[in-house]
C-alpha cells in the first residue's frame, strides 16, 4: 500500500496490511535484539497471561539513554513493541521517553477515537489497532513497563 497522506484519518482497516507489515518486520528482525557492555541498568519483565519475556539493558548517562539492548521471547506484539521501543529510544532524553511511554499507553487505553500523537511515535502506530484486543495490550505495554521500572532505577542511581 502506498504512503498516504499522514493528516488522512487512520481508520484501522485502512491501514491493517500496512501495520501488520511492520509489526511482522519488526518481529523477524528485532532491532537493538543484544546484551550491551557495562548496561547502567538491567530490567526483566513477564507477562504471565501470554507467556512473554522482556529482558531491558540500558546504557544511561546524564539522564540520557545512550544505549538500549534487548533480549526475550514471546508474541509477535510483545516482541514488535520492544524493538520499536528500543529503536525509537535510543539516544533520547529520560523525560523524552517518559512523554514517549505516556503517549503510546494513552493509545493503548483510550476508548475515543485516535488522533496524531502528541510526540513522534515512529513505529509504534502500527500497534494502535491493538487497543482492540485488550488481551493483547499487556503484550504491547509490557517493555514500556519494564522500562518504567528501569528509568526509576536509573534516576535513584544518580
Ligand atoms: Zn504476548
Amino acid at each position: 500500500m502506498p504512503a498516504s497522506n499522514p493528516n488522512s484519518d487512520k481508520s484501522f482497516t485502512g491501514d491493517d496490511d500496512l501495520y501488520r507489515a511492520v509489526i511482522m518486520d519488526h518481529y523477524a528482525r528485532p532491532r537493538n535484539k543484544e546484551k550491551i557492555e557495562d548496561p547502567t541498568i538491567v530490567e526483566e519483565g513477564f507477562n504471565p497471561s501470554c507467556g512473554d519475556e522482556v529482558e531491558l539493558y540500558l546504557q544511561v548517562d546524564n539522564g540520557v539513554i545512550i544505549k538500549v539492548g534487548h533480549q526475550g521471547q514471546g508474541c509477535s506484539i510483545s516482541q514488535a513493541s520492544v524493538s520499536m521501543m528500543a529503536e525509537l529510544i535510543e539516544g533520547k532524553s529520560i523525560d523524552e521517553v517518559a512523554a514517549l511511554s505516556e503517549c503510546f499507553k494513552g493509545r493503548m487505553t483510550t476508548r475515543e477515537e485516535l488522533t496524531e500523537p502528541a510526540v513522534d511515535i515512529g513505529d509504534l502506530e502500527a500497534l494502535d489497532g491493538v487497543r482492540f484486543y485488550p488481551v493483547r495490550i499487556k503484550c504491547a505495554l509490557l517493555c514500556w513497563e519494564t522500562l518504567n521500572v528501569a528509568l526509576d532505577k536509573a534516576q535513584a542511581k544518580d
